[in-house]
């Protein structure tokens, strides 16, 4: 179609983005249906606990970097998973473009990006140790779309979200310039102050930073990108996780479509991390998102010390 060519390169990522995390879910739907999850464990030996990959991540992966690779083969994309076998089945290829989000014009700071300026981050499935066990809703794809050093763009797909005809999954995005889709925003209740948190890497650290700010309510899930999504859908006023442990692929879609909303992801010093190819891939000092809150004024309410602490042990 004439709008795929002509229209720039970081619309036509976002658009192939969107349609390959469809994909890439009922992948992951259909390694769950034969109850086969193929576990193996990541962690290395400092680690205190298992670190969970399953076939569904390595491959919704395969599906997600085979079809970006083969669409915009200059641009560096760095997955969760390493490096994937791209020889993949030819139903795993996705080839279209979301034609409704070609449809818009291209804010104008990304217009002129250039391949070489892009690095796509890929969590093909946030919330392994959920999946795992039962906890489906919090499992979410991830695709983040970074131009130079900041994150830009972000789709979240969640497989499991059940629409009210019984249909599964649900494709949310967010372009900085352009705005978001596929969710309607919900401010979260006043007079309350509700945090989502970690319901699998907790530490003393941690749980003290949680603490300052005295919650009415904390709810644990599981995932980076579900618990943005809570933010946006009103569940929660706060994403605390005071410890290092998770990644920029855990972090880039939803810090993108976060902020592409109005809201703020940092790490818990208020700095918004760099996601340039070169960066490490760890987020040393954790995440501090926000929406609709003085962000500045919640970074200081976590003790200087607990701030210094973290990611520095
Ligand atoms: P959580 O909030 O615990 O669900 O973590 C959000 C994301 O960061 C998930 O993809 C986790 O796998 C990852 N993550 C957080 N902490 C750790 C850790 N200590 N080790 C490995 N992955 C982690
Ligand atoms: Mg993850
Ligand atoms: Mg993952």
């Amino acid at each position: 179609m004439a709008t795929s060519t002509v229209s720039p390169i970081i619309m036509r990522i976002m658009a192939a983005s969107i349609k390959t995390s469809v994909k890439a879910a009922s992948i992951i739907r259909d390694v769950l249906k034969t109850g086969d999850l193929g576990i193996v464990d990541k962690s290395n030996k400092n680690d205190t606990q298992i670190d969970p990959q399953t076939l569904a991540d390595r491959s919704a992966q395969r599906c997600i970097i085979a079809s970006l690779t083969k669409k915009f083969p200059s641009v560096k994309i760095i997955g969760e998973e390493g490096d994937s076998d791209l020889n993949v089945p030819a139903d795993w290829l996705v080839e279209d473009l979301d034609e409704a989000f070609l449809q818009q014009s291209c804010p104008t700071e990304w217009k002129d990006a250039k391949p070489e300026d892009f690095v796509i981050w890929v969590d093909p499935l946030d919330g392994t140790a959920e999946y795992t066990q039962g906890f489906v809703e919090h499992v979410t794809v991830l695709i983040g779309i970074a131009v130079k050093n900041a994150a830009v763009g972000g789709v979240i797909h969640q497989p499991f979200y059940k629409h009210p005809s019984g249909e599964l999954g649900r494709t949310i995005w967010g372009l900085k310039g352009l705005g978001t889709g596929g969710f309607t925003q919900i401010l979260p209740p006043t007079g309350q102050f509700i945090i989502t948190t970690t319901r699998s890497h907790s530490n003393a650290l941690h749980q003290q930073a949680l603490n300052s700010f005295n919650a009415t309510q904390t709810i644990k899930v599981g995932g980076a990108g579900f618990k943005v999504l809570q933010l946006l859908e009103g569940k929660a006023h706060a994403y605390v996780f005071a410890t290092p442990g998770c990644k920029k692929w855990d972090t880039c879609a939803p810090e993108a479509v976060l902020e592409a909303q109005g809201g703020t992801l940092t790490d818990i010093d208020g700095h918004h991390y760099a996601y340039n190819a070169s960066v490490e891939h760890i987020n040393r000092k954790g995440v501090l998102a926000t929406v609709c809150q003085d962000h500045a004024e919640l970074v200081a309410k976590i003790p200087f010390e607990v701030r210094q602490a973290v990611g520095n042990k």
